[in-house]
């Protein structure tokens, strides 16, 4: 049996086509997903224009963000019957022994390797899933949003895990990406207030979409300062700077935002190499911390959220659209039309 699937095949930009694959055997501890909707991630756009930051194994179906219906179950998988509705998180392989993965984070294990890059994703009518990825989700959450449920646990770790907030917090999120916003919305939802998204000019579109999701103030970055602005809360600095674009120069602002013992949260990446000027990390006492990935009870926590909505989810898809149409999907997110793509195979 074949299937049609995006396929990344070199590591060029734009080696990326709709290519005819058999649809995958299962063993004993996989399922077989019938692929009800996959959002396009930031990295799968930054993959098919090869600009990652990470080692891709191509040839190697896109996406990880995934939700569908059990199709065909191994017979070692406990838990989960055919037809049963369910998100996969994307850890896909892991080793089992290492401490971090006998400590539940698994996440960090390091021969982790994820759906879409080290292993074939889920742009296609079907994928191969560990059981124990595999999350139930309820009836009253459909495919188009369960899909989304990735990048809200990247949210999620990064602002409620990673970071503290408390209510009253000052809270600045750099880059309206899907990410930044989403960890704008968590913000908000933690309590943070003000809560300040910064963006770039062609960000526009985005940062109106923050003010949606909670944002008490945005800011162009290329039309004010944004020191001045937050300085205008707080003359100290923030309480919390989360980086969520996908760039390294940023940090440098984090590091002149935060305020004497502040934090700093890092969760977005880039190829880039820039030179920072790390000392007020030491003389204001800093905290700076990365954040990757997420872990089972994380998933837990954003199914819930989604279900119930608290997310505002729905103000993120921009485009939904079949599989063929996933160039424009792509296209529509890196020229910054759309936050997110939902493709529905
Ligand atoms: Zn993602
Ligand atoms: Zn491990």
């Amino acid at each position: 049996m074949t299937q049609s699937a995006v396929v990344q095949y070199a590591l060029e930009p734009l080696a990326v086509e709709l290519r005819e694959i058999a649809v995958p055997e299962i063993g004993e501890r996989d399922v077989l997903l019938r692929v009800g909707a996959v959002s396009v991630c930031g990295s799968d756009v930054h993959q098919a224009y090869n600009t990652h930051s990470w080692p891709v194994a191509v040839p190697v179906v896109l996406g990880h963000e995934f939700a569908g219906t059990v199709a065909q179950v191994g017979r070692a998988v406990k838990g989960f019957r055919e037809g049963d509705r369910v998100v996969s998180e994307t850890a896909a392989e892991v080793c089992g022994d290492c401490v971090l993965c006998r400590t539940g984070r698994y996440n960090l294990c390091p021969t982790r390797k994820g759906f879409g890059y080290g292993i074939d994703g889920a742009m296609a009518s079907y994928v191969k899933v560990p059981g124990r990825c595999l999350h139930h989700i309820p009836d009253s959450l459909p495919f188009g949003l369960a899909c989304l449920a990735e990048p809200h646990a990247v949210a999620f770790n990064a602002i409620c895990v990673n970071s503290t907030i408390r209510p009253g917090d000052l809270v600045v999120v750099i880059g309206p990406g899907p990410i930044g916003l989403l960890c704008a919305r968590m913000a908000a939802l933690a309590g943070a207030n003000p809560l300040v998204v910064v963006g770039l000019s062609n960000d526009r579109p985005r940062l109106d979409t923050a003010t949606r999701l909670g944002a008490t103030r945005v800011i162009d970055a290329q039309l004010e300062s944004v020191e001045d602005a937050v300085r205008g809360f707080n003359p100290l600095g923030a309480d919390l700077v989360c980086d969520a674009s996908g760039a390294s120069r940023p940090l440098d602002l984090a590091l002149t935002l935060a305020r004497p013992d502040g934090q700093i949260t890092k969760v977005g990446w880039s190829p880039d190499l820039v030179p920072v000027n790390i000392n007020p990390l030491v003389q204001k006492n800093v905290r700076l911390q990365g954040s990757f990935s997420h872990n089972y009870p994380i998933w837990e926590r954003v199914i819930h959220l989604l279900d119930r909505r608290l997310t505002l989810p729905d103000a993120i898809v921009g485009l939904t659209s079949p599989l063929d149409g996933w160039r424009e999907a792509f296209d529509a997110m890196h020229d910054g039309r759309v936050i997110k793509s939902v493709l529905v195979p």
